[in-house]
């Protein structure tokens, strides 16, 4: 999943239609917006030392063995948006059915004594210090060749202890199909270790494929009728425009096979420079429109660029906003704009722990169980379970 990272050490900057000055911009307007504004918001700071810290919130509490858990009382969540680990390239592939003693996320606050500050009012990955981000490059050009020593913890009984601690019922797992030569095919591969991991029914597997796979369409049916409930597709790690003919052929296929779409969408601002054409708003604006019955779920409620996700969904009957990386504040604002049904919980395990979404939710409904019981479950139950009846 890193892959990308590590091919963007040298990026010219260059100035184009596909992406303009403006652009780069707006990406920095945002960034400076928000450090300009954490803790000034309605909710106040809202800084903790680690994830373990978040065990101050009135939801957490530390086990025995001081592992943040959640306290009873609050919806079982579905999460969205997870990853299992995938060895890439030449390394070997990750044991996805391995119990590690600790989960390396790739924000890891609680590595470090004392945990690296944790931010919950910023785009997540605001958390990030430049050399924190330095390493997680290094791990992924390593990892193309021997394999991300992280992966390797980022397995099913993993995954699954971690939805105990945190009262998640279900996790859609997310693959990329980056069509590589000498890659396995990563939808089969989270497929068999679902079901050898004892995750049916608790890890829910969506399907990718490539838009400029000549086989594309029939590896969807394949995967559909082996159990996929819906599409990823990541625009940016698999150099595409959303709005491309051969990734139409996709959406239609979509459609027809009653699949939802969840597209990684917008700029997260630590991707190489050269992928963020690929993630303009304005790019996914032609797939929506021209598919009115395939619901799509904006992956990250549009990143840095949710100021211009939020009015795409709020006019487009077809979108969902998935929430995961989104400051406390931001997620308060996306919630007044489009109403509760269009928003989504979803965490992106495991770059990050499952605990960190659910605290924002958990402050941003506080004293609101509807909304809180529709972000965390009853709107996502509602998009798998069309799929799946259909
Ligand atoms: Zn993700």
């Amino acid at each position: 999943m890193l892959a990308p990272l590590a091919l963007g050490a040298a990026t010219a900057c260059t100035s184009s239609a596909d992406y303009t000055d403006d652009d780069a911009q707006r990406l920095e307007r945002q960034r400076a917006g928000e450090a300009a504004r954490s803790g000034n918001g309605p909710y106040g700071p809202l800084r903790f030392e680690g994830y373990r810290g978040l065990a101050k919130l009135p939801w957490f509490e530390l086990d025995d063995a001081g592992h943040l858990r959640v306290r009873t009382g609050i919806p079982r969540a579905i999460d969205l948006h997870g990853h299992l680990g995938r060895g890439m390239g030449l390394a070997p592939a990750v044991d996805l059915l391995r119990a590690t003693p600790r989960v390396r996320y790739e924000l890891d606050c609680d590595r470090d004594n004392p945990p690296c500050p944790l931010d919950l009012d910023v785009y997540v990955n605001a958390n990030f210090t430049d050399a924190m981000l330095e390493e997680l490059r290094w791990d992924s050009v390593r990892g193309l060749i021997l394999g991300s020593r992280a992966a390797q913890t980022h397995t099913v009984p993993n995954l699954l202890a971690e939805m105990e601690a945190m009262g998640v019922e279900q996790v859609v797992v997310l693959p990329i199909a980056f069509n590589l030569p000498f890659d396995d095919d990563p939808v089969l591969a989270i497929l068999d270790a679902i079901e050898k991991g004892g995750g049916s029914g608790r890890l829910v597997p969506f399907a990718s494929v490539h838009p400029r796979d000549a086989r594309k369409r029939e590896k969807l049916r394949d995967y559909v009728a082996r159990g996929a409930r819906g599409v990823k597709l990541h625009p940016e790690f698999q150099r595409f425009y959303p709005d491309a003919p051969e990734a139409m052929e996709i959406y239609e296929e979509c459609g027809r096979l009653g699949l939802p779409v969840l597209f990684h969408c917008g700029r997260s601002g630590i991707e190489p420079e050269f992928l963020r054409r690929y993630a303009l708003i304005r790019r996914y604006v032609g797939a929506i429109e021209a598919f009115p019955d395939v619901r799509f779920i904006l992956g990250h409620a549009g990143a840095r660029d949710v100021a211009e996700a939020v009015p795409l969904a709020r006019r487009s009957e077809n979108v969902w906003l998935e929430i995961s990386s989104q400051g406390v504040t931001s997620i308060g604002e996306i919630l007044a704009a489009v109403g509760e049904r269009k928003v989504v919980y979803g965490t992106d395990w495991p770059f990050y722990p499952l605990a960190v979404s659910l605290a924002k939710v958990l402050i941003v409904t506080e004293g609101r169980p509807d909304a809180r019981h529709a972000i965390l479950r009853g709107n996502a139950l509602e998009l798998l379970g069309e799929a799946g009846g259909r």
